[in-house]
Order: structure tokens, then sequence, then C-alpha cells
């Protein structure tokens, strides 16, 4: 049975319960501390944000690549070197 007084994390795709660790409102703590101070890379908030990150990268290297010719591998490539 569930207990109902347990909550789960409300960002997107996050499993963190607040029976496991800090809870600060609706949000675990790693998703707190990114959300609120930009840190706390082990949280489902900041990998939220680098898939975003990475789908617009995505998006940049097919465009590069197709301007100048070259694969859009060796785009993605040079971009992560940026985003490192
Ligand atoms: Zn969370």
């Amino acid at each position: 049975m569930t207990d109902p007084t347990i909550k789960t994390c409300i960002v997107k795709n996050c499993t963190n319960k607040s029976n496991e660790g800090l809870f600060l409102g609706d949000l675990c703590a790693p998703c707190y501390e990114f959300i609120t101070q930009g840190i706390s890379k082990h949280s489902q908030a900041y990998r939220n944000c680098l898939y975003l990150l990475e789908e617009r990268i995505k998006v940049i290297a097919t465009t590069i690549s197709l301007q100048n010719k070259w694969t859009s591998n060796d785009v993605i490539r040079m971009l992560n070197e940026v985003f490192k």
C-alpha cells in the first residue's frame, strides 16, 4: 500500500521520494538546489536542461552542416567542445 504522506518530486522524470531524503516543498533537495542556485548536477532538473540543450545542439549542427557540407557529427563534436 502506498503511504499518502510520501510525495514524489514534481520535476519531470524525477523519481525521488520524500521518505528517501530532504524535500523542500514539492521538490527533492537536488532539484531544488539546481532550480534555485544552478548547482547540483545530479538532479533530474539538470538532466532535463541538458536534454533540451542537446536537442538544440542537434538542430544547430544540422543547420551548420547543411550550409558548410560538413557532416552533422563533425559539427556536434565541435559544439560539444564549446559546451563542455
Ligand atoms: Zn527531484
